[in-house]
């Protein structure tokens, strides 16, 4: 299911024709999304029965091939750069081993784990407890595990931060829009007040395309069906050993990573 640029500014342009404004178009291209509205299937999309990442931390060796990814997710998602840690927004991001995976280290691990920065989003979690406590359904799990947002339900309340136990969501504390270097039109931008967070790029899934940050990463990320024993995320996790963050809550993240040794440091 998707919905075209073409199609996303006629439809746009045409609600803020009948005085309804840009809001109730993004609202569409969600229900779209999210298959309650049964208009403008694109037959290239692409589906899974439940998507998943595997993020090969060897692939990642410079300050580059981070940032490729980040800014990768950033720019075309429209996500501010706000510059100021208390106000950021932020839908990937990096952190230390000791963040990511607490209580999954030890002191005679490999130097450049230790140091090594990993990239960190929202984990589309099988069992979302953000899902879970979202009293308006703005937090919403796909069919497809895909974990939604919908900044137009969002009352602003924080409790899908609160329960989220990764941090992966973020707060708009103030207007996000000045703090856009360059606006992608194709993408909505958001107000203050609302929550934000990655949502595996589902807008992209749906014209047939891998996310973004996959396609900067040079083999870095990979995605695709974890329930299809062919895809490449079910090769890759057979042949190597994986981790997912904070399995002990029980929340069954979708994004796994690879660790490997000394080779990664
Ligand atoms: S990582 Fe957090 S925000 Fe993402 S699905 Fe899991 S609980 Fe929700
Ligand atoms: S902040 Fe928004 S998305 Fe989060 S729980 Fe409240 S209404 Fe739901
Ligand atoms: S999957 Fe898409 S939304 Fe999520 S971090 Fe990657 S580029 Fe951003």
């Amino acid at each position: 299911m998707s919905i075209d640029r073409r199609e996303f500014l006629k439809f746009a342009g045409a609600s803020t024709l009948l005085g309804l404004g840009g809001i109730t178009a993004v609202q569409e291209l969600l229900k779209t999304s999210a298959g309650a509205s049964h208009v403008m299937v694109d037959e290239k999309a692409l589906s899974a029965k439940r998507w998943a990442m595997v993020i090969d931390i060897s692939k990642f060796k410079t300050e580059a091939d981070y940032k490729n990814v980040v800014q990768a997710c950033h720019s075309i998602h429209n996500v501010p750069d706000i510059g100021n840690p208390k106000d950021e927004v932020k839908w990937i991001w990096t952190d230390t081993y000791e963040h990511t995976f607490p209580g999954q280290g030890n002191e005679y691990m490999p130097e450049g784990l230790k140091h090594k920065p990993f990239l960190l989003l929202c984990n589309h979690c099988e069992q979302p407890p953000c899902v879970r406590v979202c009293p308006t359904k703005a937090t919403f799990k796909r069919k497809d595990g895909i974990v939604m947002m919908d900044q137009h339900r969002c009352i602003g309340c924080r409790f899908c931060m609160a329960a989220c136990p990764f941090g992966a969501r973020s707060f708009n504390w103030r207007d996000p829009r000045p703090f856009i270097k360059e606006q992608n039109p194709e993408y909505p931008t958001r107000t203050m007040g609302v929550v934000e967070k990655c949502t595996f790029c589902f807008e992209r899934l749906a014209k047939g395309l891998q996310p973004a940050c996959v396609e900067k990463s040079n083999g870095g990320l990979i995605f695709g069906d974890l329930s299809d024993p062919n895809s490449e995320v079910r090769k890759v996790l057979s042949t190597h050993y994986s981790i997912r963050r904070k399995p002990e809550i029980g929340t069954q993240p979708s994004v796994y990573y690879i660790i490997g040794g000394s080779e990664n440091a």
